[in-house]
């Protein structure tokens, strides 16, 4: 990377962070590590049952050489947590959710020293955290650089909770991190640009993705279907990227305004027209005649992953990044949407360790160019009310709703 990029870019959080009077700057700047007084006891918000979120408490293991102790200052809901709270499709019950979490290391083994990117590392650093790769089904072994293919990959807030750490989901006071984990330090990022990072990293994945066909370009036409947490992200990042030509459809109107501040030119809300042909007139309309260039899929509907084929032009792409879990099949016409048009098509599936520091550089300068990135988190809850945060989000009543220790 470009050295001057990188210094602008840590001077613009740091006045950012100065000017929203965040914490993060000054832990970094404090010579002396920091001292923690670390309880016997602590909190975790336990999924018992389907929608019965309890707080259990435990004793604080002691840590190994190799892990630490992280106090946990916030986590972020993923759509992945509401669908275990409902129906518990990954049979984990019982377990601790919350994997988009950041935290201050209050107690360090002596083996670690530095991050997943090599940053020293200390008490009192705020860090993220990202995936724990097997290192020995065949993705981990044969191919390089798709760790997010990882057939074992351990994710906190995705495990059982029988191990015995029990401090293994960020919706807790405290969490063990173990051996073989990767994370980042990320003392010069807000607590809710922390919260971000790990949905970010979902959708600069899937731009990666996209990148990777040849067809996502600085003066792409693109389309944008689903503009939730992660839709609104990725609008936020092809505009980071200079792309300007962007339409957005979905059927909420609060959240087509919310992308029109993201940078959308064009809006389409599809309970405006009365059937798909319709819907295919107007974006043809706002894409000089041809269809999109290339567009992302961000809902989790059948339906809508078999509409977004009639909007890419001919020769045109396609991401799917709508379905981490199993909602159902679609219709796709072979003739119609893949032959004729040769439509160029990728899956993405969450994403490598190597995209978390393109993620965070991208939400640095998301904010940079004045994208209210921020705001997406729009609510936040105590550990004790975790079952009206699950609440609010199945109703959709936000966008990214997060737990927040107060
Ligand atoms: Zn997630
Ligand atoms: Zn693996």
């Amino acid at each position: 990377m470009d050295l001057n990029q990188e210094n602008i870019q840590k001077i613009v959080a740091q006045v950012l962070s100065e000017m929203k009077g965040t914490s993060g700057q000054s832990a970094a700047a404090s010579a002396a590590p920091a001292q923690f007084e670390i309880p016997k006891k602590a909190r975790v918000a336990m999924l018992t049952a389907l929608r019965k979120i309890e707080i259990k408490e435990f004793d604080i293991p002691e840590i190994t050489d190799d892990e630490m102790l992280v106090k946990v200052e916030g986590c972020g809901i993923c759509g992945t947590d509401v669908h275990e709270y409902k129906n518990d499709p990954f049979g984990l019950i019982p377990v601790v959710l919350g994997h988009e979490g950041s935290g201050v290391i209050v107690k360090m083994g002596k083996n670690i020293t530095m991050d997943t990117t090599g940053k020293p590392l200390t008490v009192g650093d705020r860090i993220v955290t990202c995936t724990i790769p097997c290192g020995h089904c065949d993705a981990c072994l044969n191919m390089r650089d798709r760790d997010n293919l990882c057939e074992n990959s351990g994710i906190y807030g995705l495990m059982p909770e029988d191990d015995h750490y029990h401090f293994n989901g960020w919706f807790s006071d405290y969490l063990v991190i173990r051996k073989g984990s990767t994370f980042f330090k990320v003392n010069d990022m807000s607590l809710k640009l922390r919260l971000l990072i790990e949905p970010a990293a979902v959708v600069v994945h899937a731009v990666e993705r996209a990148k990777s066909t040849g067809l996502l370009t600085f003066n792409s036409n693109v389309l944008i279907q689903g503009v939730g947490p992660i839709g609104l992200m990725l609008l936020a990042v092809v505009r980071t990227m200079g792309v300007e030509n962007i339409t957005v459809v979905d059927g909420d109107e609060k959240r087509l305004q919310m992308a029109k501040r993201f940078g959308a030119k064009y809006t389409v809300n599809f309970k405006n027209y009365k059937d798909l042909d319709e819907q295919i007139r107007r974006i043809k309309e706002v894409t000089g005649g041809r269809g999109a260039d290339f567009a992302f899929q961000c809902t989790g509907v059948p339906s809508a992953a078999s509409n977004v084929w009639k909007f890419v032009k001919r020769g045109g792409g396609l991401a799917e990044i709508g379905f981490f879990v199993d909602n159902g099949s679609c219709t796709i016409n072979p003739h119609f949407d893949i032959c004729n048009k040769e439509i160029t098509m990728v899956g993405s599936w969450t994403y490598k360790v190597s995209d978390y520091p393109i993620t965070m550089d991208f939400l640095k300068r998301a904010v940079g160019i004045g994208l209210p990135i921020e705001e997406l988190v729009t609510h936040e809850f105590p550990l004790d009310q975790m079952n009206e945060a699950m609440d609010v989000n199945m109703k959709q009543l936000g966008i990214k709703i997060a737990y927040v220790a107060k």
